[in-house]
């Protein structure tokens, strides 16, 4: 068997990735909030976990893998008391741009996608768990994680919970014991939505829902727990705390896998700065381009910090094309074996996408480049839409032509130049049977657009 080895953010450290079941793995992901568009920073676990997954499908016999939904959350309520809008109205509404977006990605679907208000139940019998463990307790229609009680809380973090306590001491709620200690269940006003349970109408805190449907759709202990790494603390590590002191020390997942975070042009992506882009708007910007999106994200390692720009999409976008070229008229054979040690060594995707690059070197490897791409989740797509010559020229929405397309420009001005217009209208239909549109500025430039 070949080994995977992965960055385990518990020991800090790259480990061999030895199976729970090898006849079986399980791995789980945190999913969206589902209330307004995915921005690109989201999209980067996305891509990132499709392309383990894909890895692990290629390595092991059966691997389930499971991204929750939140759809349930105080930001929920807000865009729903803002926009008018019933929540589960908006919940359906961008759950389903989610997966269409993610999709146009090429990541597949995960085999579970539970929804946080589907397992309500089980969050209320872990959190009775807990409070009749002596971990958690009642406070003023509240119900708390007690994190002191925990031996090794923090083990995830690298915190001290004696320095947690000491820095939360400002401003603690008063139904708290200790200021780290975490919600597990908040009481609901009658216009807000909530259960019933043992501790009156409410609703669950955010941590509760993961440790309660890991346990229900894969089991005490999973093999591989990912997402941004963002959600270390306090999310990550809360799912720990309920999971494990529930069940009686048992590790929630083995390896925990963290990917680094996204800025766009070199700064954090945030609504003031203005540089806020979601995957739908350049989905519509670079229409049928996700896969050029997907291999941007790839081409930096996942633990590293990474910058997107549109300059990166063009880029990818020419090397796609490169790629289709080739693999246009071949079958897929097997994965070149540089490119599966490259993705086995903690998914080295910059790597696997060198390896990629030398195999396009020669057309004899073609059928290997199209079944080493599919690993990475590219060159899925129709050959015919990836023509090298109508790469999108960044954000204008128009055609930077290269190769034969760029000849044939020139001859068409040529011939119009000689008066030779019936040449001028051949190339010109030439390229209207093909979808594009030659306009004819007044400057005496064409360009492209795409009908
Ligand atoms: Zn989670």
């Amino acid at each position: 068997m070949n080994t995977i080895s992965i960055y385990n953010t518990l020991i800090n450290d790259k480990d061999v990735f030895i199976p729970i079941d090898p006849n079986h793995i399980k791995m789980y992901v945190c999913g969206p909030t589902v209330y307004n568009y995915a921005h690109v920073g989201n999209a980067r676990p996305v891509v990132v976990f499709d392309t383990l997954y894909r890895l692990l499908k290629h390595d092991y016999a059966k691997v389930t893998y499971a991204r929750n939904i939140t759809d349930i959350d105080d930001k929920i309520i807000e865009a729903s008391l803002e926009t008018g809008e019933d929540i589960s109205v908006i919940t359906e509404k961008y759950t389903r741009i989610y997966e269409e977006d993610m999709g146009a990605l090429n990541a597949e679907l995960p085999d579970i996608k539970p929804k946080a208000t589907e397992y309500v139940g089980e969050m209320i019998a872990l959190i009775s768990d807990l409070v009749s463990k002596g971990h958690a307790y009642e406070s003023d229609g509240h119900v708390l994680f007690q994190v002191s009680t925990m031996d090794d809380y923090g083990e995830l973090s690298g915190k001290d919970v004696k320095d947690l306590i000491a820095g939360a001491r400002v401003n603690v709620a008063d139904y708290k014991r200790e200021g780290a200690d975490f919600v597990l269940w908040k009481p609901s006003t009658p216009d807000q939505p909530g259960w019933d349970s043992p501790w009156g109408r409410g609703r669950p805190g955010w941590h509760t829902e993961c440790s309660a449907m890991i346990k229900k759709e894969l089991g005490e202990t999973i093999d591989i727990h990912g997402g941004g790494q963002d959600l270390i603390f306090p999310h990550h590590e809360n799912e720990i705390a309920q999971s494990k002191c529930s069940h009686d020390g048992a590790n929630l997942a083995n390896y925990w896998m963290h990917n680094g975070y996204l800025t766009v042009n070199g700064e954090k992506m945030s609504k003031s700065l203005g540089n806020f882009i979601t995957v739908h708007e350049l989905l519509e910007e670079y229409p049928n381009r996700g896969e050029a999106i997907r291999l941007a994200l790839l081409t930096s390692h996942y633990k590293q910090p990474a910058d997107f720009s549109r300059e990166a999409i063009t880029q990818a976008e020419k090397q796609l094309c490169r790629w289709y070229k080739i693999v246009r008229n071949s079958e897929e054979t097997k994965p070149a074996k540089a490119v599966l040690e490259a993705l086995r060594d903690d998914l080295n995707t910059p790597k696997a996408i060198m390896e990629l690059n030398q195999l396009a070197k020669d057309s004899k490897n073609a059928g290997e480049l199209k079944a080493s791409a599919k690993l990475l989740g590219l060159l899925f797509g129709n050959a015919k839409n990836w023509d090298s010559t109508h790469v999108l020229k960044a954000g204008a929405g128009k055609f930077e032509l290269t190769g034969h397309d760029a000849d044939l420009l020139v001859r068409r001005k040529e011939a119009k130049v000689n008066k030779n217009w019936a040449k001028a209208d051949e190339i010109r239909d030439d390229f209207d049977s093909r979808g594009l549109k030659l306009v004819d500025n007044p400057d005496g430039t064409t360009s492209v657009e795409k009908k």
